[in-house]
């Protein structure tokens, strides 16, 4: 069954470790739209960035130029604790399938957060340390992001302000243990510790909160801290998808190494970040004129920000005081229903992502959850990883695509991101090994309400 000249699973040496991240938007002819300054509606300069985000940071935000950026000694070092991450050929499941495609991923599940979040939590924290700042505060709605930098803020010896959506930090006691093990601290929001906070529990008392009003409890902690704090995010920004590059970047490396070409690759899209790093060389090529490959977002039904959103200039945050991004979005006042794939529950998309996705480079489709999960189960079953509901996503298309090489014969490449496994989303499980799983899809009409309600710029 097994080709014999690939191995199940490809793991490179350390000394084969990407030594710079790249930077796709080096090689995009048209850039993303740029970060505007919700009060001027001017782009953002490094210096209006800066009481919010860290300097250097905040350069690579901007930085659509640079190709390589050089990653430093003591992130390299990091990353040699859980990476290189293994290439896998999923032989059982094709097996399963009974197909002719050769399905391969790359697993970013190996570190204690469980997923890909801390390829770029450890690079934002050391930015923070050289800096000399005294933390970082930040928000986290299932907890993965929050998980990772906590880890990273350990290394460096940085305080570290968690604001956890409210309802999970009530339904994932666990996750937040792990934080507090590293050394964070972990508040429910909204909080009253934060004027935005204060705010929307008087106007809506008891509410479980939201990704975007957490993130607007953070942004405040930091920019009221005198200097000692800034904020730092887990996706979207185009910085997240630049330090992600070393997903891709290794992957590439283990395919040239065994002559592996992808047809297509898959990553499920919450925002954009794990997807953006795992395609950026190949998209480097397709960018340059030099390969082409087919590229396909995964997203849940029930927040279809590339499926049944709008291309638009939007806030990152629900007390509306982050910058504006041009972004594929369903609006900032739009809160998905629970679904329980926590980190695709964003209403917008990285602005990286949206431009190539509104250029046509990638392809987006929307899943329902319980199909996400029958995709779930049949993987942990023949490949034996418990897979993260987000990373469900992908395998869902994989599968997809893989039944469709069954029907016409054709032997397809296919690759996709196993982003993280799933050993703290058990109460999605549950639902689902007991037939209570429901599939909530938004309206036309709820959609249209979100969507008039964004800020009016052009
Ligand atoms: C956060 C998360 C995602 C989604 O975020 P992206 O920025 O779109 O990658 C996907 N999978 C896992 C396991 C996550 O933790």
């Amino acid at each position: 069954m097994a080709d014999k000249n690939i191995p199940y699973k490809i793991y490179l040496e350390e000394n084969e470790l990407p030594t710079s991240w790249y930077n796709v938007r080096a090689d995009m002819k048209e850039k993303p739209a740029p970060l505007l300054n919700p009060a001027t509606l001017k782009p953002m300069t490094v210096e209006d960035l800066a009481p919010v985000f860290c300097t250097e940071l905040a350069r690579q935000e901007l930085d659509n130029d640079t190709r390589e950026v050089p990653i430093p000694q003591e992130i390299l070092d990091f990353y040699k604790m859980y990476r290189p991450s293994p290439l896998v050929r999923a032989y059982f499941l094709e097996k399963a399938l009974d197909t002719p495609a050769k399905i391969y991923y790359k697993f970013e599940g190996n570190n204690t957060s469980g997923s890909h979040k801390l390829n770029s939590a450890i690079a934002q924290a050391y930015y923070a340390k050289k800096q000399g700042l005294k933390g970082v505060t930040t928000e986290t709605g299932a907890g993965q992001w929050g998980t990772a930098l906590s880890m990273a803020c350990a290394f460096f010896g940085l305080d570290c302000k968690v604001y956890m959506v409210k309802v999970s930090y009530e339904q994932k006691p666990f996750r937040r243990e792990v934080m507090r093990t590293y050394g964070a601290s972990v508040t429910p929001s909204p909080s009253d510790t934060t004027d935005i906070g204060r705010k929307i529990l008087a106007e809506h008392p008891g509410t479980g909160g939201s990704l975007g009003c957490a993130i607007s409890e953070a942004v405040e902690c930091a920019v009221k801290s005198n200097g000692d704090y800034r904020y730092v995010l887990g996706s979207v920004l185009s910085q997240v998808l630049l330090h992600q590059s070393v997903i891709g970047q290794e992957a590439k490396t283990a395919c040239d190494k065994y002559g592996i070409k992808p047809d297509i690759i898959i990553g499920c899209a919450g925002g954009g970040s794990n997807l953006g790093g795992l395609i950026a060389p190949f998209m480097g090529e397709k960018l340059r004129g030099e390969a082409d490959y087919r590229i396909i977002a995964v997203e849940p039904a029930s927040c279809p920000s590339f499926t049944r959103g709008v291309y638009a200039y939007d806030f990152a945050d629900t007390g509306m005081i982050c910058p504006l991004a041009k972004m594929y979005t369903l609006g900032c006042d739009f809160i998905p229903s629970p679904n329980h794939a926590g980190g695709l529950r964003y209403h917008g998309m990285s602005p990286i992502l949206s431009k190539l996705y509104d250029d046509k480079m990638i392809e987006a489709v929307s899943v329902e959850q319980t199909a996400v999960f029958e995709a779930a189960e049949l993987f942990a079953r023949t490949e034996g990883t418990l897979p993260a509901p987000e990373s469900s996503h992908a395998i869902r298309a994989a599968i997809d695509e893989a039944l469709k090489c069954k029907e016409t014969g054709e032997e397809k490449t296919i690759l996709f991101g196993l982003t993280g496994t799933g050993y703290f989303d058990m109460v999605a499980y549950e639902k689902f090994n007991n037939g209570e799983m429901s599939d909530y899809i938004p309206s036309d009409e709820e959609l249209a309400k979100y969507r008039e309600m964004l800020p009016k710029v052009d």
